[in-house]
């Protein structure tokens, strides 16, 4: 189960990831009882009044949008945030905070991502957010950098050092002024084995998600081209899932994300 020690601070907005419907259900709960909790060590204790409530799915602070529309067009729509706006300056009714929890956060609309951005650059102190998302890499980098990312424990242990090296020297590719230094390092890598290629794949996440939540460890990278980024190996994730071959998928990675390398962006 997700636990923050007492010393670990609670952020007021988090994207809860994973590929599972019910993994990110769980992801949120957790999350959304830590930031309930009212026991006096570790976060969620399981036992205070605040966290039976939360998992007994009655607590009156958490506050749930679902996407609206059929199957196909489903999507979280502006309205719905202005109704989230309209409410979040209001004082929460028994916890510290009012929890908005918005599942498939990825089906939010353009503009319901930026109206949502303005609250999340100027939270109100009596509101948290919990965005639940199969792919972060719909989420506008403006809104991704304004939360943690958590992604679900259970879809993998801390990739190995040797993953990591190999995504750094990807993204050191893929950084590269020529463009001919990632076909070279793909073209390189086309013979790996698809374990070594999954393991790659998460690593190279793992560096981006950092990122992406504010740590400078891929400077190189704008934003922008960052999310690009993450969104094509997620891509890669699932082409790899469905038995697509390592070569097309080192293809796919050898196209560059950047339009042009002439330090927009
Ligand atoms: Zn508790």
């Amino acid at each position: 189960m997700l636990q923050f020690q007492r010393q670990d601070p609670i952020l007021h907005a988090y994207i809860a990831s994973s590929p599972s419907a019910e993994n990110r259900e769980r992801l949120s709960t957790e999350l959304a009882a830590a930031m309930l909790c009212e026991g006096g060590g570790a976060r969620p204790c399981g036992q205070c009044r605040s966290c039976r409530k939360v998992f007994h799915g009655v607590h009156p602070d958490i506050l749930i949008t679902d996407p609206e529309g059929g199957a196909k067009t489903a999507a979280i729509k502006v309205d719905q945030i202005r109704q989230i706006v309209a409410t979040a300056h209001i004082m929460p009714s028994e916890g510290a905070c009012k929890v908005y929890v918005l599942r498939q956060a990825d089906k939010m609309n353009l503009s319901a991502q930026n109206a949502l951005l303005k609250l999340l650059e100027e939270p109100p102190r009596s509101a948290a957010f919990i965005l639940a998302a199969e792919n972060p890499g719909a989420l506008l980098p403006t809104v991704r950098s304004r939360c943690e990312l958590l992604r679900d424990s259970a879809a993998g242990e801390a990739p190995p050092d040797e993953a990591l090296a190999y995504a750094a020297e990807y993204f050191q590719a893929v950084c590269a002024p020529q463009r001919s230094a990632l076909l070279r390092w793909c073209a390189a890598h086309e013979r790996d084995d698809t374990q070594t290629v999954q393991a790659f794949l998460q690593a190279a996440r793992q560096l981006l998600s950092q990122k992406l939540s504010g740590r400078p460890d891929l400077p190189q990278l704008s934003d922008a081209e960052a999310a690009r980024q993450l969104e094509r190996l997620e891509l890669c994730e699932r082409y790899l899932r469905a038995n697509v071959g390592i070569r097309h998928i080192y293809g796919l990675l050898s196209v560059p994300t950047a339009p042009e390398r002439d330090g927009k962006n």
